[in-house]
């Protein structure tokens, strides 16, 4: 692979750039009309307009995207993650195009982004799922018998969502009555499907996910856990790994299951299985990202891999550089996603970023998607960069994170900096003991 293209804005590209750079490999990168000064666009060999700013005239345009490759010549196309990432359609295309894909089958992606049919076909391989429907559920009455049988509190869900869009935890039949109606046409709204289904609602939870990995010769391993509990809407605040809930015991199992899950779709590339446990280290599968996760830095940060890398050598269809037990773990890493939102209302914050300065010899990773001067644009996600940390404590890694967050100087644009300061010298959250429900129990997140 001499030359690639990627199909995606922001820090995700210019963190895909950096590898493509120390593997030699050209790229070419495709903006719209809001981004023609981003940093992801200068970096790159090559910069192409694509478009006005709203996603479907731009970062959506599958042929115009596919166009620009095909003239480019370039040998494969990175989505990054969001967009066209789990567009199986868009994957199948490119493929057809006789381009590299990086990621991986069109099919895998298309059976795990349903995510009705991923619990089942995780059911079969023999993954623990959360119990829920077998099927999408047609009518009200349905749902609410379902319920009834599952025992609430219960998780209302659009079989296409992602993004923490599309689902409600409903304590009563009475709420879930309330919020049928209303949760199927946002599902329509943003994922083009209405089908929903109902599973438990598992209390005092911890997301904890695991990457795997595997490529064309049917080898398939994992890169250990994150734990991404604390989360504001069901959307990832703050990621950490390693968990600082489960036991060794339960994570080798947790290890062994994702891996499992991965065969069972005889998985390619990058991926993650995302987990929800009980407070008795139970787990089930919720999903599988068949993509390259927001996350992965901390991954990277504990194994000493660049997993751009691997994704691109995979993609070359040369085996996996590593077998399982040459893949060690060392020390703890958290990532903090930077956003220009309100501290108060949360909202986003767009506009123009006039100082972004940190202390240079913070040991922090900055994967950056905007610098002092540029604009946040209202048109997509807010996240200005992402701030990861490493050491050899989780202690050392809060307080590089505490004082980086007080040194930073960010001005034009409010953020949520104050949030990680206010959670960095919070006890609970230095002890390692938080939940999904965090943030809002412990009213962080309504200030
Ligand atoms: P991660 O664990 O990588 O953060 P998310 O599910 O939160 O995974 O999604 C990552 C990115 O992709 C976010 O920017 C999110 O807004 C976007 N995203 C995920 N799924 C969808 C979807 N179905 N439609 C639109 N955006 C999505
Ligand atoms: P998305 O595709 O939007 O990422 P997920 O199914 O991965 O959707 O769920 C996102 C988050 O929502 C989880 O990390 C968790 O906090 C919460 N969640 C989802 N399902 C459940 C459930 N059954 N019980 C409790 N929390 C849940
Ligand atoms: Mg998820």
């Amino acid at each position: 692979m001499k030359k690639i293209l990627i199909a995606n804005r922001g820090e995700i590209a210019l963190r895909i750039i950096k590898t493509c750079k120390n593997m030699g490999i050209e790229t070419v990168a495709v903006y719209s009309d809001a981004d023609k000064e981003m940093p992801f666009v200068t970096e790159a060999d090559f910069a192409f307009r694509i478009g006005e700013p709203p996603v479907n005239k731009s970062y959506l345009n599958t042929e115009l995207i596919l166009d620009i490759a095909k003239r480019e010549q370039v040998d494969g196309i990175h989505p990054g993650y969001g967009f066209l990432s789990e567009n199986a359609s868009f994957a199948r295309k490119v493929k057809e195009e006789g381009i590299q894909f990086i990621g991986p089958s069109p099919e895998t992606i298309e059976l795990m982004g349903d995510k009705i049919v991923s619990r089942t076909t995780m059911q079969k391989a023999g993954v623990p799922v959360v119990p829920g429907s077998e099927a999408g559920v047609t009518t009200l009455e349905e749902a609410c018998q379902l319920a009834s049988t599952i025992g609430y509190p219960v998780m209302l869900k659009a079989s296409g969502g992602g993004g923490g869009i599309g689902m409600v935890r409903c304590e009563n039949e009475q709420a879930l009555v309330k919020s049928y109606d209303s949760t199927k046409s946002r599902a329509k709204a943003y994922f083009g499907s209405d089908e929903v289904f109902v599973e438990k609602y598992i209390d005092n939870a911890r997301h904890v996910e695991v990457q795997v990995f595997g490529d064309n010769f049917g080898n398939i391993v994992h890169l250990y856990e994150r734990d991404c509990s604390v989360q504001r809407r069901n959307q990832k605040v703050i990621e950490e790994t390693p968990t600082p809930f489960l036991s060794n015991e339960a994570k080798e199992k947790m290890y062994e299951v994702a891996k499992q899950a991965a065969k069972a779709v005889s998985y390619k590339n990058a991926g993650t299985i995302e987990f929800i446990v009980d407070e008795d280290e139970n787990f089930y599968f919720l999903e599988m990202n068949t993509r390259l996760q927001v996350e992965h830095p901390i991954t990277e940060m504990i194994t000493g891999l660049d997993l751009v890398k691997w994704q691109i050598l995979v993609a070359r269809e040369e085996k996996l550089p590593l077998m399982q037990e040459e893949i060690g773990q060392n020390g703890f890493s958290m990532e903090f996603r930077l956003y220009a939102e309100d501290p108060v209302t949360f909202l986003p914050s767009p506009g123009k970023i006039d100082t972004f300065v940190w202390n240079e010899d913070s040991p922090v990773r900055m994967d950056i998607g905007y610098i002092g001067g540029s604009t946040v644009s209202p048109f997509y996600d807010p996240m200005i960069s992402k701030c990861i940390f490493f050491g050899n404590t989780r202690m050392e890694v809060i307080q590089s994170a505490l004082r980086f967050f007080e040194e930073l100087t960010i001005t034009g644009i409010k953020t949520n900096a104050p949030l990680f300061k206010e959670i960095l010298q919070e006890e609970d959250f230095l002890n390692g003991n938080y939940t999904t429900a965090y943030l809002a129990e412990k009213k962080l997140v309504k200030k």
